[in-house]
């Protein structure tokens, strides 16, 4: 029996990891339909941003609250799962609690403070779903937040108080056991669990073996199946806030990234420089109609994404009543890069579908709605850059399409040929001193 049980957790565990490194490669592969990006800068200074706001959630604290519950949950999503360990080598090895003898009272104070982490995530888990589905907190109720997203995030948070509940009732059915039969490592006296320890007591010893085996095998195949299901979950930013906040742009926040062929061109007209003798290279696509313009920076950054909302609810254009929602515009440059990879990986056209991420995912009248202001950078709690993506479709629609709205183009037509916003010759632009003494 003890056999079977091990063939069956190494092919669990196989085909787990198999699934896992699949869906891995596949998010690799999408991320990577994005431009080249040249990372520049201090790496130091990096460094010192994930750790302080990936692994610290520096930026989370500015709402204390929730900054304060979630911590629990990423605490104790880092140190419950050291617990995972010994179950994968229980279950491959066939042993039972197999770090306790090496670890003697070390082991009861860790088995302690898993459980009080176990405690602390399950309710954090219940307040949070109560703060979404019955307090219903605005940021949660926008129009981009359709069925999916809600039940995505709630799934996650039920998942996670099933989890925590496995582990308390494994922990107190082998308590009892551990008095019953000598097979069960004495684990000390475990506090959480102890208090659903009378639950328990009166049952047979065969049935609390059951319930002490279903909940271990519940907990670890549970593990398994919540590290599958948050690849395809907002909940990947657990992972990918470390790589988005050390690749998040240093430069100040009003920095916009020019097109060095414009940038040349325009500074040859206003004679600041000598006009290039030869032709430069073809500039390519201005600004960004589909995922593959966009730089696999932005494209990272969508699947960093935790939907919180915390860009959406800053945002001047969204408070006002306009179509802009800065979240959504992430989710969709995700949701898009989900349809190409999918396309391409059943043969399909891929990126030439007929589709692009301008219009089919995000309208001209959302892109136009932004004021550039930034509020969205500075609210992200992981360095995500909303306003990048606007900016690089409106490029588009300005210097490919024409597109942008007629008092726009009359000013960049302006630009062009006055070198300012005003429809004045360039060559008067110190009148208004002539009379000055
Ligand atoms: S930069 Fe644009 S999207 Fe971001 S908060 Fe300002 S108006 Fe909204
Ligand atoms: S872009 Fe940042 S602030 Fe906006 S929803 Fe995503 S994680 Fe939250």
């Amino acid at each position: 029996m003890a056999v079977l049980q091990q063939i069956v957790f190494i092919i669990t565990l196989a085909a787990a990891v198999f699934l896992i490194r699949k869906r891995v490669l596949r998010i690799r592969s999408n991320i990577r339909l994005g431009k080249d990006f040249e990372v520049t800068g201090d790496s130091g200074q990096r460094i010192k941003n994930t750790m302080l706001i990936a692994f610290g959630q520096q930026k989370m604290f500015k709402k204390f609250i929730p900054a304060f519950l979630h911590f629990f949950i990423y605490v104790g999503f880092l140190v419950i799962n050291l617990e995972v360990l010994e179950f994968v080598v229980d279950g491959a090895l066939g042993t039972h609690r197999v770090f306790a003898p090496y670890l003697g009272g070390l082991y009861n104070i860790l088995m302690n403070v898993f459980e009080f982490l176990a405690v602390a995530v399950l309710l954090a888990c219940v307040i949070f779903l109560l703060r979404r589905n019955v307090l219903k907190v605005a940021r949660f109720q926008s129009a981009e937040m359709t069925q999916w997203p809600r039940m995505d995030a709630n799934l996650i948070l039920v998942i996670e108080i099933v989890l925590m509940t496995a582990i308390l009732t494994m922990n107190a059915t082998d308590q009892i056991l551990q008095t019953r039969d000598d097979h069960y490592t004495a684990t000390g006296s475990l506090l959480f669990s102890s208090f659903i320890i009378p639950l328990f007591q009166n049952l047979n010893t065969t049935t609390l073996v059951f319930i002490e085996r279903f909940a271990w095998w519940f907990h670890i195949i549970g593990i398994l199946g919540f590290a599958l299901y948050v690849t395809y979950s907002k909940h990947l930013h657990i992972f990918m806030a470390f790589p988005n906040t050390y690749f998040a742009k240093l430069e100040p926040k009003g920095h916009i990234s020019n097109m060095p062929v414009v940038t040349n061109e325009v500074k040859s007209m206003l004679g600041l420089t000598a006009t290039p003798s030869v032709t430069p290279a073809e500039p390519g696509r201005f600004g960004a109609k589909d995922i593959n313009d966009l730089s696999w920076n932005n494209l990272m950054a969508a699947y960093s994404c935790t939907e919180c909302g915390r860009c959406t609810a800053e945002c001047p254009a969204n408070i006002t009543g306009k179509k802009l929602s800065p979240r959504k515009i992430m989710m969709d440059t995700r949701d898009r890069m989900e349809e190409v990879g999918k396309s391409l990986q059943a043969g399909g056209p891929g990126l030439n579908d007929g589709k692009t991420l301008l219009n089919d995912y995000i309208t001209k009248e959302e892109i136009n709605a932004c004021t550039s202001c930034n509020a969205c950078v500075e609210a992200c709690p992981v360095l995500i850059n909303p306003l990048e993506i606007i900016l690089e479709l409106r490029r588009y629609v300005a210097m490919e399409e024409s597109g942008s709205p007629a008092q726009w183009n009359s000013m960049f037509q302006n630009i062009e040929t006055s070198f300012a916003p005003w429809k004045f010759s360039s060559a008067d632009r110190f009148n208004w001193a002539k009379d000055e003494k």
